[in-house]
């Protein structure tokens, strides 16, 4: 199996579907340790890319993610702008003319994320969106080595991004505004992790679904 940019404007229905859904409790995580405005933030940046969502679609993975990349960047304002921004536009750099089956996808994925350490100046374990995505490219590195199916591989991934995400709960903040709380911010899921756990379940579960539905 290999992933299709046509693919796009579904994915990016379904996660504003999702982050909608979820947005009050998105909202309470971060008025809790930080400033309350993640969600809106990334329901900016989710509206401006459902507005070019066709335009996407028609093209390659590298220019899809570049132009994803440089909109969430230049629409969503926030720690999270920058940091989801350098996510795909490291991922346009790392996927040029090449075929998304799970083992590029993995080392496409993977360069984003340390892209976005080292934007971030942030590892596993600082309570981010990083306690998310490092453990999803980790395992999607681990089953692509292993050539596991992909059904296997997409519910690992989901396992992951549900442990990484429940993990930053117990987590002190040493990046972000969450770090100015100390001891405070235990008790406390980070809210980039859950919503970057939400949306990768989310995508994990559309493809799920076509790959175990009879065509
Ligand atoms: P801001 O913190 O500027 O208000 P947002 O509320 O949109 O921005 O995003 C906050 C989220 O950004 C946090 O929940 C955390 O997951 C993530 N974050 C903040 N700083 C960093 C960092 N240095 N590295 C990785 N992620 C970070
Ligand atoms: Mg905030």
């Amino acid at each position: 199996m290999s992933l299709h940019s046509t693919q796009l404007p579904v994915f990016i229905s379904t996660i504003m579907q999702t982050i909608n859904d979820n947005a009050d409790e998105v909202a309470e995580l971060d008025r809790a340790i930080g400033d309350g405005d993640h969600v809106i933030n990334l329901q900016r940046g989710l509206l401006a890319l459902e507005k070019i969502k066709d335009e996407l679609s028609s093209l390659e993975w590298s220019p899809a993610f570049m132009k994803i990349g440089m909109t969430l960047m230049s629409t969503m304002g926030g720690a999270s702008g920058s940091l989801f921004g350098t996510l795909f536009i490291s991922m346009a750099k790392a996927s040029n003319n090449k075929i998304l089956d799970l083992t590029v996808f993995a080392q496409v994925f993977n360069q984003g994320v340390e892209a976005v350490k080292q934007r971030g100046k942030a590892d596993l374990g600082e309570k981010t969106m990083l306690d998310t995505l490092i453990p999803v490219a980790s395992a999607l590195m681990t089953d692509a080595a292993d050539d596991v199916n992909i059904v296997v591989a997409l519910d690992n991934a989901k396992m992951a991004a549900l442990n990484g995400m429940q993990s930053t709960k117990q987590m002190i903040a040493t990046k972000g505004r969450a770090s100015f709380l100390g001891d405070r911010a235990i008790g406390h899921i980070d809210a980039g992790a859950r919503t970057s756990q939400l949306m990768i379940c989310v995508i994990a579960d559309v493809l799920l679904q076509e790959l175990t539905t009879p065509a």
